[in-house]
């Protein structure tokens, strides 16, 4: 099996075996789950998700986000920090550092990211969830009436995906001078710990590097993108232009912190792993 992002040859990395309830109840007929790595970019995704029939994904991640969703039950996840990606977005369109005219966040979920944005800062956010049909159905974009976006925001999918195309699905609604917010888990390496916190729910099923999105933004047509350490997020950009420095040391002298990181390629921000 080749690597989805950069097309080498990917190798065994690890397996995972979940005695965790309720995810060892989920995944008792799919059992060992075998990870493999990528031997140039580092990409490491799981070989045994990537073999389920659609039918068995779909009730696996339903069986999940029960779970997860459910008020009562120890959370121990990784909300997005809703607030502060809200409040970064507002700042990013103030600054002309994206367009906030025709945004669109994919896989929204039940769409907190749009509600928090128009009740605190009066911005109006579309939504789009494949899987997700049941929320405030004013704000939902269907699938048939998707278009192009000058910007797109991505929060908590990237580690989601089987597929190459999974991927690309988002890519391809950005306009050509556009911008992609992600919010995902980003490390200079992939632990060899089938106890890292990434590996924990039986869903995430694809893990990317520094390289790895170096290789995906230039393969997309992504020329630079910031940082936001607060909102977790990465802000990928068509252009780059003088402006984009300026602007990010402007907004970083205002708010008198290092707000946001900018440079040419991909922002490797965590370097810990
Ligand atoms: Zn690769």
């Amino acid at each position: 099996m080749h690597c989805l992002i950069c097309q080498e040859p990917t190798s065994y990395f690890l397996s995972k075996t979940y005695t965790e309830q309720p995810f060892a109840a989920h995944m008792e007929d799919i059992g060992t789950v075998d990870y493999f790595k990528c031997s140039n970019c580092g990409f490491t995704f799981s070989k045994t998700h990537a073999s389920l029939s659609p039918e068995r994904w779909a009730k696996l991640n339903l069986d999940v986000h029960a779970f997860m969703e459910d008020p009562a039950a120890e959370k121990k996840g990784n909300q997005p920090p809703y607030l502060e990606q809200a409040a970064m977005i507002k700042i990013l369109i103030e600054h002309g550092l994206i367009n906030g005219t025709n945004m669109l966040d994919y896989a929204a979920g039940h769409g907190t990211l749009s509600r928090v944005l128009e009740k605190y800062f009066q911005l109006h956010l579309p939504i789009f969830d494949e899987y997700v049909t049941d929320g405030d159905v004013k704000r939902y974009i269907l699938k048939e009436n998707l278009g192009l976006y000058n910007t797109v925001i991505n929060s908590a999918m990237f580690e989601h995906v089987l597929t190459r195309e999974d991927l690309d699905k988002v890519n391809q609604l950005v306009t050509d001078d556009g911008a992609l917010i992600l919010h995902t888990v980003i490390c200079e390496n992939v632990p060899a710990d089938p106890e890292w916190f990434y590996f924990r729910p039986p869903v995430h099923t694809a893990f990317h590097t520094n390289k790895s999105m170096s290789i995906l933004m230039q393969q997309w047509g992504y020329a630079s993108s910031l940082y936001c350490p607060t909102a977790k997020c990465w802000i990928l950009l068509k252009k780059d232009t003088d402006s984009i420095a300026a602007s990010v040391a402007q907004i970083n002298l205002e708010l008198q912190k290092e707000y946001l990181m900018y440079t040419k390629g991909f922002v490797d921000y965590w370097k810990g792993f």
